[in-house]
Order: C-alpha cells, then structure tokens, then sequence
C-alpha cells in the first residue's frame, strides 16, 4: 500500500463558478478524477458555498475534497493571496466575514462600471450580475461582460485598457492585512498558506508575512519556475513550515487547461498538514 500511496498526487488549488472559475463543483471533480488526483482542494475566492456539495461530489468519484478559499491581503500598495485549507466552512463568524468581502466585491464592481459609463464604455450592471450569478463578483466578470457585449476587442484587452491595475477603470478590493487574515483562517480553524509568492512577492515581504503567522507556502504554481519552486521549498524548511501546491485551474477560460494534473504535489504533504491541525 505505501508504495501505491507514494504516487498519489493531490491538487490544492482549484476554483469553481462560486468565484471566477468556468466550471461547477461537478465539473471540476470530474475532470479532477479524470487527471487522476486523489485529493483536491477548492480554493473559491471569499467564498466556501461550494464545499458542502463538494464533499459529497467528491466521495462519488473517490476524489476527497479538502475545504479551501482563497483571500486578498494587502502587502503595501500590492495585493497577496492567502489560501486557508481544512476551514470550518460552517463557522458563523467566518461566513460573515466572507459574505461582507463579497459585499464589498459588489460595491467595487459598481464603481468599476460607473468609472467605464464615465469613459463612454455602456457596460450595464446586470449585464455583469448576470454572468456572476451566486459567485464572488471579480474583474474577471466584467472583462466576459464587455467582451460578450461587443464592447471590448478581447479579454486582454479590457485589463490593458480599463481594469488593470493602474489603468482608469481600475478600482482596488477591499483588502484585509495579513495577520486578519491568517487570524480569521485559524478561528475557522484552519491553516493559512501564501499563495503563488514567485508572481510577487520579494523575499523581504515574504517574511513579513510568515510573521504574520503563515503556516506554510504553496511552493508548486504554474506561475512558478522550478528554481522557484526549489527557493521557497529552502524558505519552507528554513521557518519549519509546510508546503503545498497546485494548479490555480479556472476551468480553461484562461487558457489553464494544461493545468490540471500537471502542476501536483504528493498527498504526504497534505498528511504532513492534517498533523498540524488541532
Ligand atoms: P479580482 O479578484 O476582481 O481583482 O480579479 C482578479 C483576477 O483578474 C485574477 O485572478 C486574474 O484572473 C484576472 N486578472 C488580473 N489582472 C489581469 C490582467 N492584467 N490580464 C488578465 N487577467 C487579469
Ligand atoms: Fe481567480
Ligand atoms: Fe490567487
Ligand atoms: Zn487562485
């Protein structure tokens, strides 16, 4: 058995349409079971919604799923990912917190399409709540509104030119600091990881944020080089921290779909995780 566990390969990194991923809990675990991953984590931005179904998805496929999310940090004037892993995805106070972040996310994508109306760009607010449906409301929405529309060229495009960051669009997310949100996952009682640091992050702001009580890195990302990968696996061990990875999947939309499956970690480091909870 050991042996056959040793190739065992786990995805920690997924996204859903509960945030800005094309594809339903149902999809995603298909496709999960198809690339041959064992235990997967959804990753939602400020949103858990797709866990409790997840789960149960999951054990039809025997793909276990490990609760996730993923939230925004302020670092400077730049913004971090946080994921938390084993959340209680039904503790009142975290679901609050989550439901206030997608508030705000709602809030800024008015004041994006009003920025765009005032650029003479018509974009309707509807026209983007249609496509968000029940997920967290991103950037990501409103590009598919305005390219769908026929009011943008492309998807590139429309961050070029309007949403990205520093352009006239532009609005930031509500952000919390790190330490609230390394705060928050552990009253949730799970564990936070910094996502994707090498799209980023200096080395110097990334032990600010291990101080900010990060419980480990995701090492593996396919925004990653392997050198990457190999300096923050140094990182890792030189704080005793844990390591995690995966594929960042959002469903193919953004040209992801060699992803999944390939950008994997060994399912002993997520054991190496669960011994960490109490
Ligand atoms: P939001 O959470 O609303 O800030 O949206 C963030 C998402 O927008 C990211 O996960 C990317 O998928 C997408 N995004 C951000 N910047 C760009 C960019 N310059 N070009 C294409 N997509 C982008
Ligand atoms: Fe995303
Ligand atoms: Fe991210
Ligand atoms: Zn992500």
């Amino acid at each position: 058995m050991e042996g056959i566990r040793g190739h065992e390969r786990a995805d920690l990194h997924l996204h859903t349409t509960y945030s800005d991923g094309a594809l339903s809990p149902y999809e995603l675990i298909k496709k999960a079971k198809t690339a041959n991953l064992h235990i997967i984590s959804i990753t939602d931005h400020d949103n858990v919604n797709a866990i409790d179904d997840a789960i149960e998805i999951g054990k039809e496929f025997g793909v276990e799923v490990i609760p996730g999310v993923e939230l925004s940090v302020n670092v400077g004037d730049k913004e971090a990912h946080i994921l938390g892993y084993f959340v209680d995805y039904k503790h009142l106070a975290f679901l609050e917190h989550l439901s206030m972040f997608r508030r705000e996310r709602l809030r800024r994508a008015e004041r994006i399409v009003e920025k765009l109306n005032n650029l003479n760009v018509p974009l309707k607010l509807e026209d983007v709540l249609d496509r968000a449906g029940t997920a967290s409301i991103g950037r990501p929405h409103i590009a598919t509104a305005l390219v769908e529309g026929g009011l943008a060229e492309s998807y590139r495009e429309v961050f070029s030119k309007y949403i990205g960051f520093g352009c006239p669009a532009y609005e930031k997310k509500y952000q919390l600091s790190p330490t609230e949100a390394t705060q928050l996952v552990a009253t949730a009682k799970g564990l936070s990881f910094l996502a994707h640091p090498g799209k980023y992050m200096t080395d110097g702001a990334l032990l600010q944020l291990i101080k900010a009580g990060l419980d480990g890195v995701e090492v593996v990302h396919p925004s990653h080089s392997p050198e990457n990968t190999s300096h923050y696996r140094g990182i890792v061990n030189e704080y005793f921290l844990l390591e995690s990875g995966g594929s960042d999947f959002h469903g193919g939309k953004k040209n992801d779909d060699g992803v999944l499956g390939v950008f994997t970690i060994p399912v002993e480091w997520v054991e190496n995780m669960r011994r960490r909870l109490f």
